[in-house]
């Protein structure tokens, strides 16, 4: 196959409502035709359309449109041959040699880590090296179905197994290396590999491409049990969530997805059948990482470890206490808070459906989930809302009669409701706390507001970005007017006889609208049959699939294709209930106010001729002249 042949053939075999499903909620919108929120300026009402049967997308907010590879291009902010080769992958399509884009840097790396991931799984299965790995793992309960599902492999205890592996399968030492697999010596020109003695977990991003590893030491006296790859072109920690590959169906079919802290965990959960799991890899998660499983659900379960959370949480809260009495400035960054905070605040402001859930039995998911699965169950059942987990953990075992102690325990949860995105919300525990603190809802009210003051806006890049793309709004009055008049008569191709005798081809500006109205009664006139055919047993994508198939055989200026998809989604989006009536109404208005502009710039142009006339005293000239004004202004009288 051809590099384009290849393209077609994955737009053939992927549905773009199915990768867009990844992304969106999609709603019906009739004909087939979805609508759905765009991720690509901020709206509340959906104005992005997507037609599967078009294989495309259009977001009448802010323009952005077009097929799969666009989407996940934007949307991912890939470029072409990565979308390709994650497109391919997804649709079995096996990419030729010849093309070059396949073979780009980045997508040498994939491959590389790629093939890591498969040495070092048939290292762990089948290497006599490799049995301390594989009791460790049997010693842990980890299912052989597990192993398989994520892919866990072992690098056995050696300065150059792998690198030596590598090189021999044609890769380069600065690509191994720029993959992190190996560490320069200090001495000399030579590496060695920075993963020996490890149980290894490959990080899936979540689209299925392997990008790094986590490894487990099983050297007890090793300083660092966990090893990860470092910050790489293809492994950007702060941006990619452990499991979420594996756990997104089953995160989009619960809306909910449970976070936990270890990557052991997050197997243990989906070994237990707890698959909508992920894990944040023992650290806090970034506003990024939040806002990537916010295009799943909105509903995020936070599962703390013992260590940081859970039963010590009063005693901890104590500390708190304590940490603040003798500082009254209000916010100061998050690390006199511990853990907790960092785990949860990024999430706080992104109007998210936050749990807490305390893990009984067990300082982690895993002792819990090995000790009985129901416990785990009933623990998720039982999560805490975000603020109401605050104030357990906040007031727990204080004497609140104590003013000093009430003032503190109030500071504390101002800045948590401050934080709140959801002024109903915001308002419903200001309310609530002041009345279980017995304090006055104004004087709390106040203090959240000083703490909303102290707050900088929070930095959203990926919103600053869209608002700083150029956009490709059509800004053409006629040309939207147009567009309009198209939708409706996809819909009701037989308004098209009349439209045809009363709207002219001047009344639209030069340029896209008029040539493409000027082809459309081309077509009316030549394939009179089709219209023939009136609105029973005719399919209703037929005339525009009809028209568009034959304006490829004609001469027409770029963007038209463009145009006319965007014309066909709004036809789904605006006009999907109108009935026949309100159709020729809507393009009754639309004909007049098409004509009374043309009218009103007729009679301006001949109005300065009229003048030039008289000027010149040209009698003939102003006798015409005059006629025609006057039969214009009487027809503009007319509408
Ligand atoms: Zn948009």
């Amino acid at each position: 196959m051809s590099s384009s042949q290849e393209v077609e053939e994955i737009k053939v075999r992927i549905n773009v409502d199915e990768l867009l499903r990844d992304y969106l909620k999609l709603q019906p919108a009739g004909t087939g035709t979805y609508k759905a929120a765009c991720p690509f300026h901020n709206e509340k009402t959906p104005s992005l359309m997507v037609s599967p049967q078009r294989g495309s997308w259009h977001c009448f907010g802010c323009g952005a449109g077009g097929d799969i590879f666009e989407f996940l291009m934007k949307i991912e902010n890939l470029s072409f041959p990565e979308a390709l080769k994650i497109l391919a992958d997804r649709a079995g399509v096996i990419l030729t040699r010849q093309n070059p884009q396949a073979h780009d840097r980045k997508n040498r790396l994939y491959d590389l880590c790629e093939l890591t991931a498969r040495y070092w799984h048939k290292v762990l299965l089948e290497s006599p090296r490799a049995e301390s790995a594989r009791s460790y793992l049997a010693g842990r309960g980890v299912s052989e179905e597990v192993i398989e599902d994520f892919n866990v492999g072992y690098a056995i205890d050696d300065w150059s197994n792998l690198f030596d592996f590598l090189i021999k399968r044609g890769f380069k030492a600065e690509e191994i290396f720029a993959a992190g697999f190996v560490v320069k010596k200090d001495r000399g020109n030579g590496y060695y590999d920075r993963f020996r003695n490890r149980v290894m977990f490959p990080i899936v991003d979540h689209n299925g491409r392997t990008c790094g590893f986590t490894g487990r030491t099983l050297n007890p006296e090793e300083p660092a049990k966990y090893v990860n790859t470092p910050q790489t072109d293809i492994y950007n920690k702060s941006a990619i969530v452990f499991g979420l590959y594996r756990a997104k169906s089953e995160i989009r079919k619960l809306d909910t997805v449970v976070v936990v802290e270890g990557q052991m965990d997050a197997i243990t959960c989906h070994q237990f059948g707890f698959k909508n799991t992920v894990a944040s890899s023992g650290t806090a998660l970034t506003r990024e990482q939040i806002q990537l499983l916010k295009r799943f659900t909105n509903n995020i379960y936070f599962a703390l470890d013992a260590d940081s959370a859970g039963q010590k949480a009063s005693e901890r809260g104590s500390e708190l206490i304590k940490s603040v009495e003798n500082d009254s400035r209000l916010v100061e960054g998050t690390d006199r808070y511990g853990k907790r905070s960092q785990f949860i605040d990024p999430a706080l402001s992104l109007n998210l459906n936050l749990k807490i859930i305390s893990i009984p039995n067990g300082k982690d998911p895993d002792e819990c989930i090995k000790n009985n699965p129901d416990d785990w169950r009933q623990a998720i059942s039982e999560a805490l809302p975000i603020m109401e987990y605050f104030w357990r953990m906040f007031s727990a075992s204080q004497d609140l009669n104590d003013p000093q102690i009430k003032k503190n325990v109030a500071k504390l949860l101002s800045e948590k409701i401050a934080q709140l995105d959801d002024p109903i919300e915001k308002n419903y525990w200001i309310k609530e706390i002041a009345n279980r603190l017995a304090v006055g809802e104004e004087a709390l009210r106040e203090l959240v507001s000083r703490v909303v003051g102290s707050l900088k806006a929070p930095v959203r890049p990926q919103e600053a970005a869209v608002t700083a793309q150029p956009q490709k709004t059509i800004n053409d009055p006629d040309l939207l007017k147009f567009r309009t008049i198209l939708a409706i008569i996809w819909r009701f191709p037989e308004l098209l006889s009349k439209l045809s005798q009363e709207l002219l081809p001047d009344y639209l500006n030069e340029g896209l609208a008029q040539k493409l109205y000027k082809s459309l009664i081309l077509f009316y006139t030549t394939h009179n049959e089709l219209f023939a055919l009136g609105a029973r047993g005719r399919e209703e994508t037929n005339i525009f699939s009809a028209f568009t198939d034959w304006l490829k055989t004609q001469a027409v200026s770029d963007g038209a294709e463009q145009f006319l998809e965007q014309s066909y989604l709004l036809a789904q989006k605006d006009f999907a209930s109108l009935d026949a009536r309100e159709a020729k109404n809507e393009i009754e208005t639309i004909l007049k106010l098409l004509k009374s502009n043309y009218l009103s710039s007729m009679i301006s142009r001949l109005n300065n001729e009229l003048r030039q006339a008289e000027k010149i005293g040209d009698k003939i000239a102003l006798e015409k002249i005059s006629i025609s004004l006057s039969e214009l202004i009487r027809q503009k009288s007319e509408l």
